[in-house]
């Protein structure tokens, strides 16, 4: 047999990247010129790209971070999903959100805010996923990791954090839930057809998780801590739901919650004493919660028992000069205060206050 040789580079571009040995220091990263900006913002969901426009209209050079995709949140949401919101209170930038029907879908909305972008020449590098702030005000640096491991670094004057809480799902805390079988978030129906399914919670993930896999031919137990499903389930959802619960289609255990979680059963605790399902899927659609640890390593201070960032409530400027927060991470813990519907306000609030503390530069060219 002929020894395997290597073949000789012909283009020196398509080399392959450097091999760095995981036990070697990384070489130190250096900010590269471009890499300056007045304003960065940490999370490119649909508050990010509102504080980035409203910064952008100013006159400052503006670049967005995401470790997804553009709108990485709302692109993860179940595919099929609707608005709760009308078109218009979803609107940044004061773009129109044009949509045919009275709610729109998770698609059109991802068209939205893409389309936005584009209008808006939005900076934004998408998976870079920020690591590390340090510095301080006027001079801040920003450490990013990207798919490959590779590090990016930039300066900036100014920090907007507004990182949602859509990567972090809150957990049942019950024994079982490492196996692969549960589940916290919900795409779509089809792999579950003639499954045993327990969906976890009573708020509208839960409820459209539950109705849409009973109409895909899923036999769905609702499990609530609550007494009845929550009234603030879309309008249209609830008395769906509560018909199929009272029709027995859909078996529901208020009151209860999930005790153990085993390969193909499930045991929850219920009124009436421990109940053994068989099993074999579980979604545990109880909520999502901020990266408390991301933002404490900032600097950020946090409340004690919602852990709400400390902020001035009109400048939204943390108790770090120049670190700012926006979008639903400014209300903790209590994610159903802040939405898109009102947490896109945000940029203009954030805009003003750098209207007073950076000198906008008013000729955008010399930024581009
Ligand atoms: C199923 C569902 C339906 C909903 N329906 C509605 C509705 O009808 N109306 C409404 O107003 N709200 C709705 N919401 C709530 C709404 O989607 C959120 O409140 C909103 O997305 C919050 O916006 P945000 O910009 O603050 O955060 P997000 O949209 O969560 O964006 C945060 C971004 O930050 C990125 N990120 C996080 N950490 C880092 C990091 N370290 N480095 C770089 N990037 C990072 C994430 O990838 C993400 O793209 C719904 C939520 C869910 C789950």
């Amino acid at each position: 047999m002929l020894p395997l040789m290597k073949a000789p580079l012909q283009d020196a571009s398509l080399a392959a990247p450097e091999y760095v040995p995981a036990t070697l220091p990384r070489k130190q990263p250096r900010a590269h010129p471009d890499s300056w900006t007045d304003v960065l913002v940490i999370g490119a969901g649909p508050t990010g790209l509102a504080c980035a426009i409203e910064a952008q209209k100013l006159g400052l050079k503006v670049l967005v971070l995401d470790k997804g995709c553009l709108v990485n949140a709302v692109y993860n949401y179940p595919t099929n999903m609707t608005f709760f919101t009308t078109p218009e209170l979803l609107e940044i930038g004061d773009i129109p959100f044009a949509c045919a029907s009275q709610k729109p879908t998770r698609q059109e909305a991802l068209e939205y805010y893409r389309r936005v972008t584009e209008h808006y020449h939005v900076h934004i590098s998408q998976y870079q996923w920020v690591k590390t702030v340090t510095g301080q005000d006027g001079d801040f640096r920003v450490t990013a990791t990207d798919r490959s491991g590779k590090i990016h670094d930039y300066r900036t004057k100014k920090v907007i954090v507004s990182t949602g809480y859509y990567d972090l799902a809150n957990k049942l805390e019950a024994p079982g839930e490492d196996l692969p079988k549960v589940l916290h978030y919900y795409k779509e129906p089809y792999p579950y057809y003639d499954s045993d399914v327990v969906v976890v919670g009573g708020k509208n993930s839960a409820a459209e998780a539950a109705l849409d896999l009973w109409r895909h031919g899923a036999r769905v137990t609702l499990v609530h801590r609550g007494e009845n499903i929550s009234p603030g389930v879309k309008y249209w959802v609830r008395p769906d739901l509560e018909n199929r619960i009272k029709n027995s289609e859909i078996t529901a255990f208020f009151k209860s919650t999930v005790q153990e979680i085993g390969v193909d059963q499930v045991v929850l605790k219920t009124p009436k004493g421990p109940t053994r399902i068989a099993n074999d899927f579980v979604f545990a659609l109880i909520g999502y919660h901020p990266d408390y640890d991301f933002l404490s390593s900032l600097g950020l201070e946090l409340s004690d028992e919602q852990h709400r960032p400390v902020c001035d409530p009109e400048t939204l400027e943390s108790n770090v000069p120049g670190i700012y927060v926006a979008g639903v991470i400014v209300a903790g813990s209590r994610t159903s205060e802040i939405f898109i519907e009102n947490g896109r306000f945000h940029g203009k609030q954030i805009a003003a206050h750098l209207r007073q503390k950076l000198k906008p530069n008013r000729d955008r060219s010399e930024l581009e």
